[in-house]
């Protein structure tokens, strides 16, 4: 076995992926590519009814967003019987066996241990069954689930997070690895592709520990070598509250959609709940040189979907007219404006989307905003405004005439200017602004 560092994103095609998702990809991903690794990207699609072609094409797209690149796909649906042989593997060992009891059943013995003080641990009454009434049982049920026995012992691991983590296999139920209606679960199927891909790191995150107690025992048991864990803390709203109930808004195509940048994303998700400072990093190289894992805590971690919005902007910033010449295109900007269009613009915007916004408001003019003790004097002004187009000299020219005729100068002259032409207190600088200014409503108004 060659010591490459293999890392795998995991995610079941059931839904968009969102934050969470990324945060865990992200992590793997760098992982891997700090050490010149291989990172997979694993489809886990066991579950037939709930897996869609649509999410697998939607992880990717994602991804391919937010420039995370795999080596390769693995999809869990094409190696059923790699999980099969496992399983009988397990049979043959005497570690797996099979369960009859409905959901109805179970969930009286757990309220049962519970009423009696004690945890709901699966009390393994299939274990004890004769062969007679195992037959007996399936004859009326049909098939049971498989479950896998545990070591009543305890299972400890040096976590990348959260240090030394051991987790008593007496307090967690044997787990079922094959349903009865044959689908097997991701439990098994994981242990499997870990050991056969040679994975040998698995960041998750922290709703996994108990899993991962379970899975190194089935590892163990099929002669296979567990990887290094480490399992990063859940994301909380910015309140504190779960953030499970709101990540089906959170989804990346939902923030690729409001014009979140791929840069701002990535910058906030590789540094949040670690001790390193939140930066914009423009290129994903610096994020690879600059990640480490144990620098993260296990403390629940706060996220605010607004801190996207002030990194995209930044970014935004680093970028040049011939970055964005689609984008400004698109507006029907012409191609002779485009470059004043964008230095006026990109320190005025949070999102690309908001250039729309600026191109409407210089062709179709602004809707004034004019103070009453101002009313005279922008009427004053706008009758020495040139008529037709503006050009750089406008402004200057224009503000020293009225600041001749009127006598004011300063904030008392500039500030009802702004007012009048751009209905905003503040924005791009006015003697750059103006050339691109077709339409000024003020004059409708006084
Ligand atoms: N499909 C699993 C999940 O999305 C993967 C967990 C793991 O990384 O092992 O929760």
């Amino acid at each position: 076995m060659s010591d490459k560092v293999i890392t795998r994103f995991a995610p079941s095609p059931t839904g968009w992926i969102h934050v969470g998702n990324l945060r865990t990809a992200l992590m793997n991903y760098l992982i891997s590519q700090q050490q010149g690794g291989e990172f997979i990207l694993r489809i886990d699609d066991t579950d037939q009814n709930r897996s869609k072609e649509e999410y697998v094409d939607g992880i990717k797209r994602d991804l391919e967003w937010l420039g995370i690149t795999w080596d390769r796909v693995e999809r869990q649906s094409a190696r059923l019987e790699k999980y099969e042989e496992a399983a009988e593997k397990l049979r043959e060992m005497g570690r797996f066996y099979e369960a009859f009891e409905t959901p109805t059943e179970l969930d009286l013995k757990r309220k049962k241990q519970l009423n009696m003080g004690r945890p709901p641990v699966y009390d393994r009454a299939a274990l004890n069954l004769s062969d007679a009434e195992r037959d007996a049982l399936r004859a009326e049920r049909g098939a049971g689930a498989w479950r896998f026995k545990l070591n009543q012992s305890r299972t400890v691991w040096q976590d990348g997070i959260l240090g030394e983590v051991s987790i008593d296999g007496a307090s967690v139920s044997d787990p079922v690895l094959i349903r009865a209606d044959g689908q097997i679960l991701y439990t098994l199927a994981s242990v499997v592709d870990d050991t056969e891909m040679g994975v040998t790191h698995v960041v998750r995150g922290s709703d996994h520990v108990t899993n991962t107690g379970t899975q190194i025992q089935i590892m163990e048991a099929l002669g296979g070598t567990p990887p290094s864990f480490a399992h990063h803390s859940l994301l909380t709203d910015p309140q504190g509250g779960a953030l499970s109930k709101r990540l089906g808004t959170l989804a990346l195509k939902d923030l690729r959609e409001q014009g979140i940048a791929p840069q701002a994303l990535l910058s906030l998700m590789s540094r949040l709940g670690s001790s390193d400072p939140v930066e914009l990093r423009v290129e994903m190289q610096e994020l690879i040189d600059g990640f480490d894992i144990s620098r993260f805590g296990s403390a629940p971690t706060k996220f605010d979907a607004e801190d996207l919005k002030p990194l995209t902007a930044r970014y935004l910033q680093t970028l040049s007219a011939a970055d964005v010449s689609d984008e400004i295109a698109a507006l029907g900007v012409p191609a002779d404006q485009a470059e004043r269009f964008w230095a006026v613009t990109r320190e005025n915007i949070t999102t690309l989307h908001d250039l729309e916004g600026w191109w409407t408001l210089f062709t179709q003019g602004a809707d004034p905003v004019i103070a009453d003790e101002d009313r005279e004097f922008v009427a004053q002004a706008l009758e020495l405004l040139p008529v037709g187009a503006f050009d750089d000299d406008t402004w200057a020219s224009w503000t020293a005439a009225v600041k001749e005729k009127t006598g004011r100068k300063g904030k008392g002259l500039f500030m009802p200017l702004r007012h009048a032409l751009t209905g905003m207190p503040n924005g791009p600088d006015m003697g750059q602004m103006m050339p691109l200014l077709q339409v000024v409503k003020a004059r409708d108004a006084v």
